[in-house]
């Protein structure tokens, strides 16, 4: 999608097969004041947050990189007071004013972009190819929604008849509060901050519990580039406290999540029974339990490839993610036998060193729910390979990436957060049972194909209840304005991130019709 006669383009990043930008990169990723990070609530007239709490890197539990300070009930509270009486002056300021400001922080982000990467990396365990590709998705969002901004919020003018004009204006809905999750702590939480205010909405920020450093600095650039300090407040802290504070509260005309399912839902439950109070928007994006379904036409070579880096870039911990790759019977050995031998080759360490694919789970939390499941994994189904952890991660949170082989898709029940992939072998007269059994998880995020028979991809696409359908190629690392993300069902209530109808939902619409 390209706005009409506006051209656009994404951020171009850093080219990490450059050894100069390399050299460049690791010197200015030094100096980004590796353990002197500090996040605390922003918010004007609060009283200053409490105890400050170490933040750890998940590659190496030793390595403190910072500290944070949560926000009590009290800060909670004037945030919100605060939001609402900033609103109707946001509101008013034109939407290429607030866009500018918006692409004016795009222009102060991508020069950062080094001290931004080290942040991803030491507090959200981010390789340096995920680093890149956060602060470039970052920066997409703010330049995507200040484009969206000035196209949706001119006002639009209707035919009618003679002697009467129409006209349909987009306003902010009020106080927003964005929910963001830690496994895209820049790039999603910058996404929805950045959607929220083109649309002339106050924001209040709640960053996951595990990422508050990088949220803290986000908001901080925004603030630089002009977004007034009452109109975007920062308020980090935990889920039950900070998060159902805002949820339940009558001031919030909306909420925008990403997160899991289940947290979906208990917004969604608290914003349903406020009592007084706007009827909420909620705009969730949630998880997902995403296939890969390979064809005997498809590459096995090809099919491998697509799908190991489909399950295990990010460590697997991408909404996105592939967790089952369905392979048609006939070329189900080869697949195997080759992922096998790949996933050997796999390396997994330290997210800094350009040499590692595959980096920390974000916490010990994490790791434990994964260890569940592959103990119920190796006794239920056959392992096809372990890729085994070296020495060297063993002060930090890893799991090692793991493929099993199932008899039946119905073994899995609820999305596992890692770098694990499960395969199952389908008969060529199942292919419609195999898309009902996906769709049957109530999950629809992304779906891979691969098959060079045009006929099987068009009876996938058609059948298959999913946002996102990649095909002959990996199911992750959607582009802003060019694969715009959600899902359905199970996986969110749309509208679609980095996509043309996001920004409306952010809004209110009004009709004015004179009588001339
Ligand atoms: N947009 C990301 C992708 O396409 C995934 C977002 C998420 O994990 O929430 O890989």
């Amino acid at each position: 999608y390209r706005s009409q006669g506006q051209p656009r383009d994404n951020s171009m990043g850093i080219n990490l097969a450059n050894d100069n930008a390399l050299r460049d990169l690791a010197a200015a990723m030094n100096t980004a004041g590796i353990g002197q990070w500090t996040a605390a609530p922003l918010v004007p007239g609060a009283q200053p947050a409490g105890e400050a709490i170490a933040v750890t890197n998940p590659a190496d539990r030793r390595e403190v990189v910072g500290h944070w300070q949560a926000a009590d009930a009290t800060t909670v509270e004037r945030a919100l007071a605060n939001a609402v009486a900033a609103h109707a002056g946001w509101d008013a300021t034109p939407a290429g004013a607030r866009a500018a400001l918006l692409e004016h922080a795009a222009d102060l982000l991508e020069a950062r972009m080094p001290q931004f990467m080290a942040m991803c990396v030491k507090e959200a365990g981010k390789t340096l190819a995920d680093g890149v590709a956060e602060v470039r998705e970052a920066v997409d969002f703010l330049r995507y929604y200040a484009l969206q901004a000035r196209e949706h919020f001119a006002p639009i003018t209707l035919p009618g008849p003679t002697g009467e004009s129409n006209q349909l204006q987009l306003a902010g809905r009020g106080v927003f509060a964005c929910i963001s999750p830690w496994n895209f702590p820049l790039a999603i939480f910058l996404g929805q901050i950045a959607a929220a205010l083109a649309a002339g909405n106050t924001v209040i920020a709640k960053p996951a519990e595990q990422t508050n450093l990088i949220g803290f600095a986000a908001v901080q650039l925004l603030h630089e580039a002009g977004i007034p300090q009452d109109v975007l407040q920062f308020v980090p802290g935990d889920g039950a406290t900070v998060g159902a504070a805002l949820t339940r509260d009558a001031r919030v005309a909306g909420v925008c999540f990403t997160g899991s399912t289940e947290t979906a839902r208990l917004i969604n439950r608290a914003l349903a029974s406020r009592e007084a109070g706007p009827i909420a928007t909620l705009i969730a994006e949630t998880g997902g339990q995403n296939a890969m379904i390979a064809d005997s036409s498809s590459l096995p070579e090809q099919v491998v490839k697509d799908a190991m880096g489909s399950a295990f870039t990010s460590a697997g911990q991408r909404c996105s993610a592939a967790r089952i790759l369905l392979v048609q019977d006939d070329i189900a050995d080869k697949v195997i036998t080759m992922l096998a031998g790949a996933m050997a080759e796999l390396k997994v360490g330290d997210p800094a060193l350009l040499s590692t694919d595959v980096g920390p789970v974000i916490d010990a939390d994490a790791c434990q729910v994964l260890t569940a499941h592959a103990q119920r994994m190796d006794g239920e189904a056959r392992l096809i390979a372990r890729t085994p952890l070296p020495p060297e991660t063993e002060h930090g949170t890893f799991f090692p990436p793991t493929a099993w082989e199932l008899p039946s898709i119905d073994l899995l029940r609820e999305e596992k957060f890692g770098p694990a992939l499960h395969v199952v072998r389908w008969k060529a007269d199942e292919l419609d049972a195999v898309v009902d059994a996906i769709n049957a998880t109530g999950y629809g995020l992304t779906l891979g194909i691969h098959s060079r028979i045009d006929a099987t991809i068009d009876r996938i696409v058609a059948r298959a209840k999913v946002g996102n359908i990649y095909v002959n190629r990996n199911q992750i690392g959607a582009v802003v304005g060019v694969q715009p993300f959600g899902g359905q069902g199970l996986s969110g209530t749309g509208p679609k991130a980095g996509g043309p109808h996001y920004l409306p939902r952010f809004a209110t619409e009004k009709t004015v019709t004179i009588n001339t």
